[in-house]
């Protein structure tokens, strides 16, 4: 088994250099998505959610896959959970490759309720026995580089084994775990957040009365008016 290698997008594809995600292009080499285009195509792929182009994955492994990704789609219904398994040609890297797939990529009944921005896509590589994690720039904004890198060492065991739908079923669990961990952490921040916005709106309703009562004095003025008119 080789070693296991990750990336993560915010990270140039091609000089591994931190990008800014709002960046046209790498700083530093110049890398675009009009070049990674020019080079691999700009055309759309549609993909499946565990799109297997080296068959390596036995027919039951990929069932309990997907019934894996199907419970956490079910946890996690704007998130997208999807997975490459090719053998690279030796001018392709990984991520590279993730790059572009999560460029060009369209993953069949993902369309409009699971983006690419947040996608979580584990690609394998068969050639060098690589894997690596590509995450759409929302999935970046949750789970960091230290954590992704953790939960592929995670899959260790399994990638040594061969045994490799099971090592993508942990990768994918531990992420989840991550996800839950933020979601949690973002609703009690949400949660303060209203409580704040609530204290505001209490101290506009006690405001309100004196404004209120000189509407209403003027409202009951009026038909008095009128009769005189
Ligand atoms: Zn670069």
């Amino acid at each position: 088994m080789g070693r296991v290698l990750f990336r993560v997008e915010m990270k140039c594809p091609k000089c591994q250099r931190p990008v800014d995600h709002e960046a046209e292009s790498c700083y530093s080499c110049g890398y675009s998505e009009l070049e990674a285009a020019a080079r691999y195509g700009s055309n759309r792929v549609q993909l499946s959610r565990v799109h297997d182009a080296a068959a390596c994955l036995r027919k039951q492994e990929k069932d309990e896959l997907g019934d894996v990704l199907d419970q956490l789609e079910v946890k996690f219904p704007q998130m997208l959970f999807c997975a490459y398994l090719g053998a690279l040609p030796p001018n392709l890297s990984m991520s590279e490759l993730g790059f572009w797939l999560l460029n060009h990529g369209q993953v069949k009944g993902a369309e409009y309720a699971r983006p690419n921005e947040n996608a979580i896509l584990l690609i394998l590589d068969m050639n060098t026995k690589q894997i690596g994690v590509s995450l759409g720039y929302f999935t970046e904004s949750l789970i960091t580089e230290e954590e992704a890198y953790r939960a592929l060492l995670h899959a260790r065991p399994n990638l040594i084994n061969a045994e490799y739908g099971e090592a993508l079923e942990r990768i994918f669990l531990r992420l989840s775990r991550i996800l839950r961990k933020k979601g949690r952490r973002l609703r009690r921040k949400s949660h303060r957040e209203l409580q704040e916005k609530s204290r505001a709106l209490y101290g506009k309703v006690l405001d309100l009365p004196p404004h209120l009562t000189p509407e209403l004095g003027k409202e009951e003025q009026q038909p008095a008016q009128l009769r005189s008119a």
